[in-house]
């Protein structure tokens, strides 16, 4: 592709290819396009980018071997060591031969940014000597807490007892034991240990990009800036920063949600989706259709074909319930999510709290009820309910009764109410955040000198003489050592 920018800087970005992780990565390479450099994605042949919604990036295939492959949350883990193990020869080829077309065209590879789970990239980034930049996807919380579980297994102090589950965690309020990724109470097996570790170790990385922000996290921010010798930019919401209305979803998005909300009154409809991953089982399935139902309240449910553990959606409502829900709502297997929450119809939304969602829903005002399932959305959901206090949980999720009277908490009771007004004091900070002078604005700016003056500090780094003196850039940036 002929190349025509204003800085003569290429950025490749390495994916992870789950909804919820390349969909921030794409995000981030819109924004960087908008500030003239030019996009790389190479990404795994399994669930590639959809070329026609980017026209404006050069997209490269990593061969993964994964072909026939079905994430699910049983085995994402397998997944991300498959990716890590299968793409590295093939992304270190690519990178020689775009280096080399990049020296003809008068460009440079600035930085290799990637998905904090792909380790494998910042063994080809240090072998090629580009610097390498991670992209967390989720809260800064996150990081600290696997952190932490870093730190119990050093010490050996795995496997509490069950009644210290509701305890808070030390320094990292507000979350309880309750919250934290894996179940605290079991022995943990030494690969999700290892996964841990990894997770937390940044390498060689030179900075670290997370799509959260001061005003949600700023005393967790200082936290993690003390942990990292690197440096940390944290710019949130990424889709308010970027090209507007860009799809990045894997899965076909119904635009008839948006005409059917067109009909509703303000605040009237309650927004349901568990995101791209999390499954429910029968039993929860059919009591959240009676709660619904017998709520009264005006609905659009998201139900992927693949959202119940282990049997198929088609007709699986009993008559019964299907005559309850009747015209009331709209159930659809994959919604234009942002468009949706941001429609003025749409008064509460029941989520998973996976981040995307999350940080969607606050940047909407929308409040929630909080239903995670596994992950950072144990952490978020805390955050929301005791932290922030936009969000409630469902007392029993297998109880018809206890869903339909959470339903009508969020949406009619005063409680709600109350609850929108806060969410509404939080989507003002976040914009105000991305506003001249606001914190994510800010750190966008330093992000894009920081790439831009990369090719420059690493020459230096290059040219000094390690033994005999010391480079300013060195001392600022831990990471460029590793390219010496
Ligand atoms: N999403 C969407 N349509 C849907 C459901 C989800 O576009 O019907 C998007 C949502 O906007 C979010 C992403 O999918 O950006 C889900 O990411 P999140 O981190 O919330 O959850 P995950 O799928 O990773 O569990």
């Amino acid at each position: 592709m002929e190349q025509n920018r204003t800085q003569k800087h290429t950025v490749v970005l390495v994916p992870l290819p789950l909804q919820g992780h390349i969909t921030p990565m794409l995000q981030l390479g819109n924004i960087l396009y908008s500030k003239g450099f030019s996009i790389v994605v190479a990404h795994s042949e399994f669930r590639p980018p959809n070329p026609l919604n980017h026209p404006e990036f050069i997209l490269h295939p990593l061969s993964d071997n994964l072909s026939g492959y079905q994430a699910s949350s049983n085995n994402l883990v397998e997944l991300i060591l498959a990716i890590n193990s299968n793409c590295r020869a093939p992304l270190e080829d690519y990178m020689v031969q775009l280096m080399e077309d990049q020296k003809l065209q008068g460009y440079q590879v600035a930085c290799i940014i990637y998905d904090s789970h792909l380790c494998f990239v910042d063994s080809v980034a240090t072998h090629l000597k580009i610097p390498g930049i991670i992209l967390r996807p989720d809260m800064a919380v996150y990081m600290l807490a696997f952190r932490y579980f870093c730190q119990l297994e050093a010490e050996n102090r795995i496997s509490f007892p069950g009644s210290r589950l509701q305890e808070p965690v030390p320094g990292l309020h507000p979350l309880r034991f309750k919250d934290l990724p894996y179940p605290i109470t079991n022995e943990i097996p030494e690969w999700i240990m290892d996964f841990f570790a990894s997770s937390v170790n940044i390498r060689s990385s030179v900075a670290i990009i997370l799509n959260t922000t001061d005003c949600l996290e700023h005393s967790t921010l200082s936290q993690l800036q003390q942990c990292y010798k690197v440096p940390c930019f944290p710019i949130a919401p990424l889709h308010k920063l970027g090209a507007a209305a860009t799809s990045t979803s894997f899965l076909e998005e119904d635009q008839s949600c948006i005409a059917w909300l067109e009909k509703q009154p303000p605040n009237s409809v309650l927004y349901i989706s568990f995101g791209s991953i999390a499954c429910v089982n029968e039993q929860e399935l059919t009591e959240t259709a009676w709660g619904l139902g017998n709520s009264g309240i005006p609905f659009i449910w998201v139900l992927r074909s693949d959202s119940i553990d282990g049997s198929q959606l088609e007709d699986h409502f009993p008559e019964a319930v299907k005559a309850l829900l009747g015209e009331r709502g709209l159930i659809v297997k994959w919604a234009p999510q942002k468009k949706v929450l941001a429609h003025s119809a749409v008064g509460g939304f029941w989520s998973h709290c996976g981040w995307n969602s999350t940080i969607e829903s606050i940047c909407e005002g929308v409040p929630m009820i909080c239903r995670p399932h596994f992950a950072d959305q144990l952490s978020n959901a805390r955050y929301l309910t005791s932290e922030w206090k936009v969000g409630l949980e469902i007392e029993n999720v297998l109880d018809r009764g206890s869903i339909e009277i959470s339903i009508r908490r969020l949406m009619v009771d005063a409680e709600g109410k109350e609850m929108r007004q806060i969410m509404s004091v939080m989507k003002d900070k976040l914009e105000a955040g991305l506003q001249k002078g606001g914190s994510s604005y800010e750190s966008l700016n330093d992000l894009t000198e920081f790439i831009s003056q990369l090719p420059s500090m690493v020459q230096e780094v290059k040219v000094d003489d390690p033994a005999t003196s010391v480079s300013k850039n060195l001392i600022q940036f831990e990471g460029l050592k590793n390219l010496v």
